[in-house]
């Protein structure tokens, strides 16, 4: 939804991608964030989130050693400690956010996945669910950016809809209550789902689906320049930026009469954070 020949970059041509400080600073607050619930309620404070920090980076660190070129040079550490500093500033605003102690989530960092009627299979992680006693499910999303304009909220908003949509087809409920926590700014968005609302994302996702295989089928991925290539790690082969793609690795067949690739791959603002996945049936 951001840029169709990122997509392709990324899921055709499979072209690397460097390691970035914030991508993997969220990945630790979130990790640091699932693990303080396996305390008992009463010790989920501040201090005690803080101070997983550095062995939840030593972990990560053990499973992706290639995270460890983020800080190549830092021969004394001060990068990394101010990176690691930041990272406990935001498992500490989290408690001005919720309160831990007075949660139990049902799951965290739950991987799900669900196939529609059509044969298209959605999978995605979701940070955390809430199941309240009376049976109202509750899904949280954790962001380490700042709350987007409201604007800029169709991304954050699209994916937790695709969530919800997910969760109702798993379990037979239409989720309450979608909520975002954004540590960077310290706010809370919370959004309510309607069915109708589920139903718009299945109709979305399916035809962001046709309008991929057609671009798949035709080789047709065009750039779509937005603020976000600033953090493209393609701008050397997009034309945007003066490059020149590789050669298409998939044979192609021309688009036929009336098939439109760039008209169905209609726009959303995304936002950098947890990817949601679709799968052709
Ligand atoms: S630099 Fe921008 S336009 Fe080019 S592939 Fe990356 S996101 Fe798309």
């Amino acid at each position: 939804m951001q840029c169709p020949l990122l997509y392709r970059f990324r899921v055709i041509d499979k072209l690397p991608e460097k390691p970035s400080e914030a991508a993997t600073r969220g990945t630790l607050v979130h990790a640091v964030l699932e693990r303080l619930f396996d305390a008992p309620a009463a010790d989920r404070t501040a201090p005690r989130a803080r101070a997983l920090v550095p062995g939840q980076w030593d972990r990560l660190l053990e499973a992706r050693p290639e995270l460890a070129e983020l800080f190549d040079g830092d021969a004394g550490g001060e990068r990394l400690s101010r990176w690691l500093g930041e990272a406990e500033r935001l498992v500490e605003r989290w408690f001005s956010l919720e309160d831990p102690t007075r949660l139990e989530p049902a799951e965290r960092e739950l991987s799900v996945e669900t196939e529609l009627d059509s044969g298209l299979r959605l999978r995605g992680v979701i940070d955390r669910i809430d199941v309240a006693p009376s049976g109202e499910v509750r899904i949280v999303d954790y962001k380490t950016g700042k709350a987007p304009r409201p604007e800029y909220a169709d991304g954050p908003l699209f994916q937790m809809t695709f969530y919800a949509l997910v969760i109702r087809r798993l379990k037979g409920v239409l989720p309450r209550r979608l909520q975002l926590v954004y540590l960077g700014s310290g706010d809370v968005l919370t959004y309510d789902p309607s069915m109708a609302d589920l139903e718009r994302v299945e109709r979305k996702l399916l035809a962001l689906w046709e309008a991929i295989a057609l671009a798949t089928r035709t080789g047709d991925w065009r750039p779509r320049p937005t603020k976000l290539c600033g953090w493209c790690d393609h701008r050397a082969v997009c034309p945007e930026f003066g490059g020149t793609p590789p050669v298409y690795p998939l044979s192609v067949r021309p688009a036929e009469a009336g098939e439109d690739v760039q008209g169905r791959m209609e726009p959303v603002r995304a936002e950098a954070g947890r990817s949601v996945a679709l799968e052709g049936p």
